[in-house]
């Protein structure tokens, strides 16, 4: 089966979310809801445990930026159309953009915090209740709020930069420096719009009022910026030993003399180590997410309205298992009639739930009622399990 690819997200508003069931109106009708759907035995032959699949809606309250509005429709910037890969590789001009974006905006993705959210994810797994965490968010937040528990990143991670050539992977703190050194008027603008408080994550209504506007992914918008004079390093890998090429010659890796990449050189481009749009999710990682989905009897969708194919088809993955799948996100999520069909209307939670409402709100009360009413995963023994590897190895490389 062909590996599929990142996609830009679904763009028409999505149907008004559905309540399942319908006293999760109320924030105790929707903690009683998804204690009814943790306590209620697993359907037979799946194990006990769950499995939660997240999205940016997770990381609003750290003061990252949703890519939608509750109608599903996009709200930070409606011009923001993201890099696709094969830009990246093939354009220099396109690369000086993208980093300068992203020089700008690393400062404030970096101060940022995980929330309420991740903590309550963190304290479901010390419950007994979540065994794994499938993340389409780049924010790395999972791996900081709950390392214990095994995460994979669907999307990858911005923590790490990659080369292009020999993949050799390098943290981003040290490449943000770097870029400062070669772009000292950048980094001069940069220190007076973090002084201004122009980059404060708290209010994205004030950044916008002074001309700059961040997305999710950590880059941020100046318009009518300077792009082009913007200079970025080479792989230091394959500066000292330029890589072969796929068609058996050897690559050039060149800079210039303060060590900006050159414009002469085939190879040793870094790109953030995130799956662009119309990059493929590696086979590892695919099977990883599949991995999770299988170990799990029970599927928790967070703060995602499930737009990217490769979110879409985890949930009705575990559809078609006969998980039980609970969905809380602040409007509507693509596909969820399918996702809740021949659901009984009188059913209390056990075999699913839909719930509109924001994540740090309701999530650390439930952990709170849960915590009180000593509600735990019945654990099944390891023979019990699919074959496969089920004790979260799999992700070891995956985490921060
Ligand atoms: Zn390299």
């Amino acid at each position: 089966m062909r590996t599929p690819l990142m996609r830009i997200p679904y763009t028409e508003p999505f149907a008004h979310p559905p309540t399942i069931p319908p006293a999760a109106r109320t924030l105790p009708g929707a903690v009683a809801a998804l204690q009814a759907f943790f306590g209620s035995p697993p359907p037979a032959g799946l194990p006990a445990s769950t499995v939660v699949l997240t999205g940016a809606g997770l990381s609003v309250a750290s003061g990252l930026a949703d890519y939608r509005g509750t109608k599903g429709t996009y709200r930070v910037n409606k011009t923001y159309r993201p890099i696709y890969y094969h830009e990246f590789l093939t354009s220099h001009e396109a690369r000086k953009r993208y980093w300068a974006r992203s020089y700008l905006g690393w400062s404030t993705l970096h101060r940022a915090q995980p929330n309420a959210g991740h903590y309550a994810v963190r304290d479901l797994g010390r419950l007994g209740l979540v065994s794994s965490v499938i993340t389409q968010n780049v924010d790395s937040f999972h791996a900081r709020a709950h390392p214990e528990i095994p995460t994979l990143e669907l999307h990858g991670y911005l923590r790490s930069t990659v080369c292009t050539s020999c993949w050799e992977e390098f943290p981003r703190d040290t490449f943000q420096h770097e870029l400062a050194r070669l772009n000292p008027i950048w980094a001069a603008f940069l220190r007076e719009a973090v002084a201004s408080g122009a980059l404060d994550t708290e209010d994205p209504g004030a950044k916008r009022a002074r001309g700059i506007r961040m997305n999710p992914d950590g880059d941020v918008d100046v318009p009518d910026a300077p792009y082009s004079t913007f200079r970025y390093p080479a792989c230091p890998k394959c500066l000292a030993k330029p890589p072969p090429l796929a068609d058996g010659t050897r690559g050039v890796c060149e800079v210039d003399h303060q060590g900006a990449w050159s414009p002469t050189s085939n190879a040793g481009v870094l790109k953030p180590a995130v799956v662009m749009f119309g990059e493929s999710i590696s086979a590892k990682v695919k099977q990883g997410a599949e991995d999770a989905i299988d170990d799990a009897g029970r599927l928790l969708v967070l703060a995602t309205s499930l737009a990217t194919y490769s979110a879409w088809r985890l949930a009705k993955r575990a559809k078609d298992r006969g998980m039980p799948i609970a969905i809380v996100n602040i409007g509507g999520v693509r596909g969820e009639d399918v996702l809740f069909v021949d659901l009984d209307p009188r059913q209390p939670g056990g075999q699913g739930v839909r719930v509109g409402m924001s994540t740090e709100n309701l999530l650390p009360v439930l952990v709170e009622e849960l915590s009180r009413s000593g509600t735990r995963a019945t654990h099944h023994a390891p023979t019990a399990l699919p074959p496969g590897p089920s004790d979260g190895t799999l992700f070891k490389d995956m985490l921060s």
